[in-house]
C-alpha cells in the first residue's frame, strides 16, 4: 500500500471508528463465541463498566439479564442466544444488570452477523428505557386513581336514573322514558370501560393473582350467555351453547377471570357480527384440557391484521368503519388474564365469513372425570 492509500485507510478507520462511538445507544459487537469485541460508550455509561472489565469477555456471562422480579434469565432464553440460533434480527425488553448490581430496563434488539450464511457474530443495540418505564407507571397510577374516582359520581348517575324510570319521582312522558334509557345505557357502558381500565392497570402492574377453585365451566359458560342474551336478541342475531366431550365438566381455574375472558369473547362475536348472523360457543370437554371455541358467522378479521390483535388499542379497519364504539383494550386485556390462569389463546378469521377464538385451559391432573 502506497503512503496515500494508508493514510486514506487509517482516516476512513478512524471515521468509523467515531461514528460508532457518537451512537446514542449502548452497541455491544461479539464474536461467533459470544465473546465481546467492542462496545461504545454509551453502551459502557448503560451498564457502568469500563471498556477493559468488558473486552474478550463472555458476553452472557459479564453483562447478566434479569427479569422484573430479578432472577437471572437462562442463557436459552437470552436475545443473544435466539439470534444465533435462528439467524434473525430478536427484540425484547428486559432488565441489564449494571456493574454495581443495579438492574436497568432496557430495550435490546440483537442480529446476527453473517458471513455466507452463517453467524460470524452478532451485534447488539440496546436502550436505557427506565424514563419510558417511570412514565408508563405514572400513568398506570394515574389510570388507575381516575377509574376509582368516576365510579363514586357515575354510581349516583346510575341509582338516580333507575329511581326515575321505575317511576319513583312521578310518571314520565315517552320522550322522557327514552332519554333516560338512554343515560343507563351510557352509564353501563361507562361503568365496563372503568372495570377494563381498572383491570388492566391490575395486570401491568402484575397484581392479577388467579384464585384457582373447581368450577363448573358450563354453568359459567351459560351464565355468560344468559348476561349478552338480551344484546344478541336486539340485534337479531342467534346465540347458542354446545358441549361435546365425555369428560368431566368440573375444572379448577378462577371464576372472575375466567368470566371476564369468555364475557369479552362472546360479547365481541356478538358485537362484529351483523343482524340475522349466529354466535356459537362450543366447549370440547378433552381429557387433559377444555377447549372452548367461541364462534361467530361476522365480519372477521382481515389477514393483514391478524398479527395485531391481541396489542393494546388496536381496532381492525374493517371494523372501526362500521362500529364506534370499542377501545382495542378488550383482546389485550383477554391476552393478560389468559396468561394468569395458564391458558394459551388463539384464533381463525376469515374477512365476511367469521371469526372463531379458542380457548383452552389446562386440566389440572389430579382431578377425577365425572
Ligand atoms: P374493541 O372491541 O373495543 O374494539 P377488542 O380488543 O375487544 O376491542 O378487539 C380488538 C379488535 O379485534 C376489534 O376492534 C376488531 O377489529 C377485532 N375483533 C375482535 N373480536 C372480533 C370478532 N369476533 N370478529 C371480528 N373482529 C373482531
Amino acid at each position: 500500500m502506497n503512503r496515500s492509500a494508508e493514510i486514506a485507510a487509517s482516516e476512513q478507520k478512524a471515521r468509523a471508528e467515531a461514528l460508532f462511538n457518537s451512537i446514542g445507544d449502548g452497541v455491544i459487537a461479539t464474536d461467533e463465541f459470544g465473546r465481546i469485541t467492542r462496545i461504545n460508550p454509551m453502551g459502557r455509561r448503560i451498564l457502568g463498566y469500563n471498556k477493559v472489565d468488558l473486552l474478550g469477555a463472555w458476553f452472557p456471562d459479564k453483562v447478566i439479564m434479569v427479569d422484573s422480579e430479578g432472577r437471572k434469565t437462562n442463557l436459552i432464553d437470552r436475545p443473544i442466544t435466539k439470534a444465533f440460533l435462528t439467524g434473525k434480527p430478536i427484540s425484547q425488553k428486559a432488565f441489564y444488570l449494571r456493574k454495581n448490581g443495579h438492574p436497568i430496563p432496557v430495550a435490546i434488539n440483537v442480529s446476527p452477523i453473517l458471513a455466507n450464511g452463517k453467524p460470524v457474530g452478532a451485534i447488539e443495540v440496546f436502550r436505557d428505557i427506565s424514563f419510558e418505564e417511570e412514565i408508563d407507571r405514572i400513568k398506570s397510577e394515574f389510570i388507575s386513581l381516575a377509574s376509582h374516582q368516576l365510579r363514586t359520581p357515575l354510581s349516583a348517575i346510575k341509582t338516580y336514573s333507575h329511581m326515575l324510570l321505575d317511576g319513583y319521582m312521578g310518571d314520565l312522558n315517552k320522550p322522557q322514558d327514552q332519554a333516560l334509557q338512554t343515560i343507563v345505557e351510557a352509564a353501563n357502558r361507562m361503568n365496563e370501560l372503568i372495570s377494563t381500565l381498572l383491570n388492566i392497570t391490575r395486570m401491568e402492574s402484575g397484581a392479577v393473582a388467579a384464585n384457582i377453585r373447581l368450577l363448573r365451566v358450563d354453568t359459567l359458560v351459560k351464565e355468560v350467555i344468559k348476561d349478552l342474551s338480551s344484546q344478541a336478541t336486539n340485534k337479531k342475531i342467534e346465540l347458542s351453547v354446545n358441549f361435546s366431550g365425555a369428560y368431566s365438566k368440573t375444572i379448577r381455574s378462577d371464576r372472575v377471570i375466567l368470566k371476564e375472558i369468555l364475557n369479552n369473547l362472546v360479547s365481541n362475536a356478538v358485537k362484529y357480527t351483523p343482524s340475522g348472523g349466529s354466535v356459537t360457543v362450543k366447549v370440547r370437554l378433552r381429557a387433559s384440557e377444555v377447549v372452548v371455541d367461541v364462534h361467530d358467522t361476522g365480519w372477521g378479521i382481515p389477514k393483514y391484521s391478524q398479527d395485531q390483535i391481541f396489542s393494546k388499542f388496536f381496532r381492525a379497519e374493517n371494523i372501526v368503519k362500521r362500529e364506534t364504539t370499542g377501545t382495542g383494550l378488550g383482546l389485550y386485556l383477554v391476552k393478560g388474564l389468559v396468561d394468569a390462569i395458564n391458558g394459551r389463546i388463539w384464533f381463525e378469521s376469515q374477512e365476511g365469513k367469521g371469526t372463531s377464538f379458542f380457548l383452552s385451559l389446562p386440566r389440572i391432573k389430579q382431578q377425577r372425570a365425572r
